[in-house]
């Protein structure tokens, strides 16, 4: 998920919408019983600031499938987050603007790890405790 900047200034422009499918590691989901539906789809649009920075503003969509951790019923369920986040050449401890480049891999994963549920429930959010076996 690279972005080259420098395409988009030979293009007279500062701003550039972006759209991209990405095959996540199927590890990024560590709810048992739950998988992380491939692809996730990645748009939004990146600013240039400059020549050493950019801004991107995206919406990461993700499905998850698998077993509602309450009532066990297979379930399917989209997840939408928006990020925003500047990428800079002397960000030493975030996201780097390198070669006139960025990356979104890292980011995408972050934000991803970052809103994985805790719970995952049916679509209206299932009361119903878990059955249990004997
Ligand atoms: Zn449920």
């Amino acid at each position: 998920m690279v972005i080259n900047l420098k395409d988009i200034r030979l293009k007279g422009k500062t701003e550039e919408e972006f759209s991209f499918s990405y095959e996540p590691e199927k590890n990024l989901c560590d709810i048992p019983g739950v998988e992380l539906v491939s692809p996730v789809k990645i748009d939004g649009v990146v600013s240039l600031i400059g020549r050493t920075a950019a801004f991107v503003e995206m919406t990461v969509a993700f499905t998850l499938k698998g077993d509602c951790t309450f009532c066990l019923r297979e379930t399917t369920r989209e997840y939408f987050i928006d990020s925003e986040q500047e990428f800079s050449a002397d960000n030493e401890y975030g996201y780097l603007l390198q070669r006139d480049s960025i990356d979104l891999t890292k980011l995408v994963v972050d934000e991803i790890t970052l809103n994985m549920p805790i719970n995952f429930t049916c679509e209206s959010g299932c009361k119903t405790p878990p059955k249990m076996e004997f």
